[in-house]
Parts: C-alpha cells; sequence; structure tokens
C-alpha cells in the first residue's frame, strides 16, 4: 500500500436538503474541518448536495479526482431520502451487498428499542462489495469505508449523537493512518488599534513563509494573526512557531493584547482585577452594547460595576454631570462631551475607571460637520485622561461594535500607560 502524497488532501460531502435550505447548520463538516486541520490534511474544498442520487454520484466523482480521502456526512438512514450508500456504490462503481453483520446489529438495535422490523430497515445493512461498516453503538445505520483504488469514502452518519464518536474514534484512526501522523498546530496573535494593511505591512517578511504560515484576519475593529506550523508533533509545531511568535511580538510590540480566544474584554478585566481596581461606563450611541460585552465574561462582577446609557441629553445633564452650556456649545458628539460623561459615570459610580461612548451611529443624524461615523470615546483613571476622536464607516452596527472595540482598546491604552 502506498501512502498517498503528503499531506493528503481531505474532502468533505456533506448531503442532505435540509442544509441546503438553511433549516440546519452544517456543525457536523465543521467538526471534520478541526480533526482535518488538527491532523494535517490539506483541505481546500468542500460541498453541499441535496438528497437526489445523480446529484450526490456527481459530487463524489468531483472529490474523488481531487482528494485522497472524502468524508460524506448523512443519508445513512432507513428512509427513501437516504441515498448515501447507493451513491457511494455508484461513484465507486460497485454493486450493493447485504452485509450479514450488520443485519445483526440492525436486529438487535430494534429488539432493545422494541421497534418492530420493516422492510425498509435492511437498506442500512446494504454496502458496497469492498467497503467495511463502522459499527454505530448510538443508533442503527453503521458508518462505511469504502477503499476506491488508493483513495477513500468514509460516509458517517449525520445525527449528532452518533456522529461525533464515530468521527472522533475509529475515521479518526482512519484518518491518521492516512495523514503520516503529521499535525497542525495554530497559534493566533491577537492585535488591536492597528489596521489589516499596516499589520500585513510591519510582519511582511514573515508572510511568504511556509511553515510556519502566517496569515492576517480582520475582524472588526481587530486583526488577528494566525501562526500555523505542521510537524509530527504537537510539540515541535509548537517549537516551529516560537520563533516566528517572537520576532512578530517584536514588531508589533504593545498592539498585542492576547492569544487564541482570549477576548479583549476578558484581557482588560483581568487587568483590573490584577490592580484591584473597578471600571464603570457611560454611553450614548452604543446604548449598553459595551457594557453588554464587557458582562459577558464570566467573573466581570468583581470588575464592573455600572453605568448609565445616557441616550438623551437630559438624561447626559442630570444624571452625569454634563454642563448644558457643554452640549450648548459643543453638541453632543463632542470631545467636550465625551470628557464630562466619562468623569461623570466615574463620580457617580466611584469607579477608578470610566469608558464613554457618544456619536452618530447613523444611518439619519448626520451633518457636514458631524457625519455619521464619528464618534468620541473617553477614558478617564488614575493618572490618565484621554479623549479619542474616530471615524467609522459602514453600518449602524458596524459603527457600533467599532466603537465598543474603540473604547475598550482606549482603556488598554490607559492602563498600559499607567503600568
Ligand atoms: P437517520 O438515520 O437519522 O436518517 P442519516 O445518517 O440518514 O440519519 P440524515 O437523515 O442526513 O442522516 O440527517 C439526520 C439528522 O441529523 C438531521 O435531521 C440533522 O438533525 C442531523 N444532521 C444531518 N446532517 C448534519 C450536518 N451536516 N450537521 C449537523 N447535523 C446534521
Ligand atoms: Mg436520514
Amino acid at each position: 500500500l502506498r501512502m498517498p502524497d503528503h499531506p493528503p488532501t481531505a474532502e468533505i460531502v456533506s448531503v442532505g436538503t435540509e442544509l441546503l435550505l438553511g433549516q440546519i447548520a452544517d456543525t457536523n463538516a465543521q467538526e471534520i474541518g478541526k480533526l482535518l486541520a488538527e491532523l494535517g490534511f490539506r483541505h481546500v474544498h468542500r460541498q453541499t448536495v441535496g438528497d437526489k442520487l445523480e446529484h450526490i454520484v456527481e459530487a463524489l466523482q468531483l472529490a474523488l479526482n481531487r482528494a485522497d480521502v472524502v468524508l460524506t456526512i448523512g443519508g445513512l438512514g432507513p428512509t427513501e431520502d437516504d441515498l448515501t450508500r447507493e451513491a457511494i456504490a455508484g461513484a465507486a462503481g460497485e454493486r450493493l451487498e447485504v452485509d450479514p453483520s450488520i443485519v445483526a446489529h440492525l436486529r438487535k438495535v430494534l429488539a432493545e428499542r422494541n421497534i418492530p422490523w420493516v422492510d425498509s430497515q435492511s437498506r442500512q445493512a446494504l454496502r458496497p462489495k469492498s467497503a467495511t461498516p463502522i459499527p454505530n453503538p448510538n443508533g442503527t445505520a453503521p458508518g462505511l469505508i469504502c477503499p476506491k483504488g488508493k483513495k477513500s469514502i468514509v460516509a458517517l452518519p449525520g445525527p449528532r449523537a452518533e456522529f461525533l464518536p464515530m468521527l472522533r474514534g475509529p475515521v479518526r484512526d482512519h484518518l491518521l493512518a492516512l495523514s503520516g501522523g503529521e499535525t497542525i498546530v495554530s497559534r493566533t496573535l491577537r492585535i488591536v488599534g492597528v489596521g489589516e494593511s499596516i499589520v500585513e505591512e510591519r510582519v511582511r517578511e514573515l508572510i511568504g513563509g511556509t511553515n510556519p504560515t502566517v496569515a492576517p484576519y480582520a475582524h472588526p475593529g481587530e486583526v488577528h494573526l494566525r501562526i500555523s506550523a505542521r510537524a509530527r508533533s504537537k510539540a515541535s509545531a509548537l517549537k516551529l512557531i516560537a520563533p516566528v511568535e517572537s520576532r512578530i511580538r517584536e514588531l508589533m510590540a504593545d498592539a498585542i493584547y492576547g492569544i487564541d480566544d482570549e477576548s479583549l474584554e476578558s484581557v482588560l478585566l483581568d487587568l483590573l482585577r490584577v490592580r484591584k481596581q473597578t471600571l464603570a461606563v457611560a454611553e450614548s450611541c452604543t446604548g449598553g452594547l459595551l457594557g453588554g460585552r464587557i458582562t459577558n465574561v464570566p467573573g466581570s462582577s468583581d470588575v464592573f460595576l455600572g453605568g448609565v446609557i445616557s441616550y438623551a441629553n437630559s438624561v447626559k445633564v442630570a444624571q452625569l454631570g454634563v454642563p448644558a452650556e457643554t452640549l450648548r456649545l459643543h453638541g453632543a458628539v463632542s470631545r467636550e462631551c465625551a470628557l464630562e460623561m466619562a468623569r461623570g459615570t466615574r463620580e457617580l459610580v466611584n469607579a477608578d475607571w470610566a469608558l464613554s461612548v457618544t456619536g452618530v451611529a447613523g444611518p439619519g443624524g448626520g451633518s457636514d460637520e458631524k457625519p455619521v461615523g464619528l464618534v468620541y470615546l473617553g477614558c478617564s483613571g488614575p493618572g490618565f485622561e484621554e479623549i479619542e476622536e474616530r471615524r467609522f464607516g459602514g453600518s449602524r452596527e458596524s459603527i457600533r461594535i467599532r466603537s465598543v472595540v474603540a473604547a475598550l482598546a482606549l482603556l488598554r491604552k490607559g492602563l498600559l500607560s499607567v503600568g
């Protein structure tokens, strides 16, 4: 048996009209995707196809032409629209045969569940002549591993409780044997306060690399740099990643706030917790989104005290003590108002640090002087006070999300600057 060229290529074919109609999300393909990445497969295409025999056969043929291993999801049950077995036989050019071991399994499971035997059940005992069934301890239809020359088709059932154990057990072993034992490990460096193109410019020397690879991904208000290395073990992959990570840290300096799945707000809460300091907010155009994002982090209550959603000017004046004069002279969307809001909520709530947001989220309400997207962020803390003016593009939703991230980034700047 010749090993496929390394790294081997894998392709998923998800079967089900309900996927195409958007009635369910393809969470099973997501699980396979993660496993393929972990095992170091090349994975460049994925297909979704409805419950129609000729379409499934076509999808499998296309996948077999370009991949070493094809994984199907769903369509293994007893009903008329479960056609994956027939399609695999068609694509592999094989006949379906009854597998007595599967018949025995079906009879046992149905008896246990007190389900009478009906003829359609026996469809699940069919398999292409050269296929090996994958036992399904959690359901009726077994999975299948069907060789096709040097390649193979692996069929998995759709229901999650049957799919996951099969994927993580026997299918993982099958893939591991094909993969030549390589693994891909990724580490994500999370950056705030620097735009995507500037990040790319600064780390350009690393972006052409092949092992590890370095790739930037833009998120609202943030950029994530993913470093991925391929090696025979996780430890050796991490060894490849380490020098590249150090170099990126030199190039990006303070802009990196966290790694992997650490969020900006959770990192800030940790910084404040260590200093035994507290936080308050005053929100106008974000209407509570900032506080919402902070309180989404479990345990935020030791640090976050609360604040004011001062959407109307009357609330800015009455609750936060913004002088009516400030509003009259400069308007609610102004440097001056943002400063008064931050100071006001800090005092009202008696917090060490306070953030404020005021801006024009649109789509209406903009003017030449104060266009949609103009936002002022304020931060007031011990030994730090700063107002930032930003001009965001995009939809109302995007302006509001970017405002939240910019406010958090300003707090980070304050915390770093006072040590
Ligand atoms: P059954 O024996 O239940 O018919 P099956 O292998 O034929 O199983 P399908 O009929 O294709 O699988 O799907 C059964 C159920 O499994 C779906 O209704 C859905 O809830 C879930 N499912 C199917 N495919 C997926 C998928 N790609 N991701 C997540 N869930 C899925
Ligand atoms: Mg089915």
